[in-house]
């Protein structure tokens, strides 16, 4: 190898452009590695769903990742950003669905509510996604070449690294595995509705901030939900606010519409949710026609190990472990993937430790973290399911801290 050779930047292809693939970017450019990210989708509009988020232990390391161009912009991304963040703010409240009394609050010390299409946007400034690249193929030749990718046009790329951050459905999983079935993501058995809301009344959102000002949660008889702020147009006008009511319930207890999303979901949404406490059954009774509305079966796989090819590929975020959505809980461990997959490339090209035994230990810390991280959230869900049994939830016992 020519010195000139030995000296260029290690190259990593990052497979996926959502949260996951793109602040790894960030990581990776900022420490000096070659980056190119790659991902199916048209452009970044191209998914028009959008979601809440919470960042809370995970946030420390998150920022630390981030170049500071970056850092500067994330309050564009935050759902309230003009709240004043008190220890109310940094909390998440429970309330029982039926009566209104609150079961428990948790204090998260530093965090906020994002928007997860905003913060995309601010994620991908800087970072020169190469869009409409679905991967198709992985090569991984002999143990010392570079890997070669295929995608769906028939175009190749090689690079030293791959990481598959395509999320919770992911082809590099697929591929690590050989197609095994074993890889695939698994159904929950747990539904998930979302709708998204503009009343256009200052009023109506007052009854959405009363419960909490970023977002509060419920737990009920005939199912779980939660409430808050999704977007602040005029920060002086509610009316102009855009808030969100969620609801989850088991599969089993419901025959679904044909059509999940649209009008459809909405007036299924509307006419299975009945009995709540004023304060939460009038956001549901008043949502206008035409409001964003879908729903979906939460899915999960429990990480299990894999053949890192000689430590050249591995995964990140959902395609590494897809949980449900208690106690906000993906995306925090994605953050400590992006986190501990940096520090195993800088510890390979700095301190020349033996490439395969890093990124395996990379990998099986995270499948493990993952693992426990997913069956926790399936536990979660079985828990809060029953009105008797929500004292018993992590969420309830010890928060919303980290617990994998
Ligand atoms: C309603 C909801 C609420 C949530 N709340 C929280 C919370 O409060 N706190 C928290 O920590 N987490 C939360 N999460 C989880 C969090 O949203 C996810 O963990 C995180 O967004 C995962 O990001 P990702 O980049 O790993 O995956 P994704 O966002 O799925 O991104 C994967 C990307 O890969 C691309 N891709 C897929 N296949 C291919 C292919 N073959 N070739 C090229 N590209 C491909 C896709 O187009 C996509 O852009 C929540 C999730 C939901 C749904």
């Amino acid at each position: 190898m020519s010195a000139s050779e030995a000296s260029k930047p290690l190259k990593v292809a990052i497979v996926g452009a959502g949260l996951t693939g793109l602040l790894t970017a960030h990581a990776l450019k900022k420490n000096g590695f070659d980056v190119a990210v790659f991902d199916r989708e048209h452009s970044i509009d191209a998914r028009p769903r959008d979601w809440t988020i919470l960042l809370h232990w995970a946030l420390p390391a998150f920022t630390k990742l981030l170049p500071q161009e970056v850092v500067a912009k994330l309050p564009e991304a935050i759902c309230n950003p003009n709240l004043d963040f008190d220890h109310e703010a940094e909390s998440v409240v429970c309330y029982n669905g039926d009566t209104g009394n609150v079961l428990f609050k948790n204090h998260l010390p530093g965090s906020r509510r994002i928007s997860r299409q905003k913060l995309r946007r601010v994620l991908a400034e800087g970072i020169d996604v190469k869009w409409d690249k679905r991967l198709e193929s992985i090569d991984t030749g002999s143990g010392s070449d570079p890997v070669r990718l295929t995608f769906e046009d028939g175009e190749t790329f090689e690079a030293d690294y791959v990481l598959g951050s395509d999320g919770a459905r992911s082809k590099v999983r697929e591929l690590l595995f050989n197609g095994d079935k074993i890889a695939e993501v698994q159904p929950s058995g747990f539904m998930f509705g979302t709708c998204i809301v503009k009343f256009g009344d200052a009023a109506k959102v007052e009854t959405v901030i009363n419960t909490h000002p970023v977002a509060a949660i419920w737990m009920a008889s005939n199912g779980v939900g939660g409430c808050g702020v999704m977007e602040v147009d005029d920060p002086e006008d509610k009316s102009t606010w855009t808030t969100f009511w969620v609801k989850i319930w088991r599969r089993s207890a419901l025959n679904l519409p044909a059509v999940l999303y649209g009008p459809d979901a909405l007036n299924f949404l509307k006419e299975t949710t009945s009995g709540l406490v004023e304060k939460f059954q009038s956001q549901v009774d008043w949502t206008p026609e035409g409001s964003t509305s879908y729903i979906d079966e939460m899915k999960t796989w429990v990480s299990i190990p894999f053949d890192t090819r000689a430590g050249r590929v591995t995964l990140a975020g959902d395609a590494a472990h897809p949980m449900l959505i208690y106690r906000g809980q993906g995306f925090q461990h994605a953050i400590m993937d992006a986190n501990n997959y940096l520090d195993a490339l800088v510890k390979i090209r700095d301190a020349g430790e033996p490439r395969e035994a890093v990124v395996s230990a990379y990998s099986d810390e995270m499948v493990e973290r993952g693992a426990k991280a997913v069956k926790q959230s399936l536990q979660e869900a079985e828990l809060s399911m029953d009105l008797e049994s929500v004292g018993k939830m992590l969420m309830a016992k010890q928060g919303h801290g980290k617990s994998a």
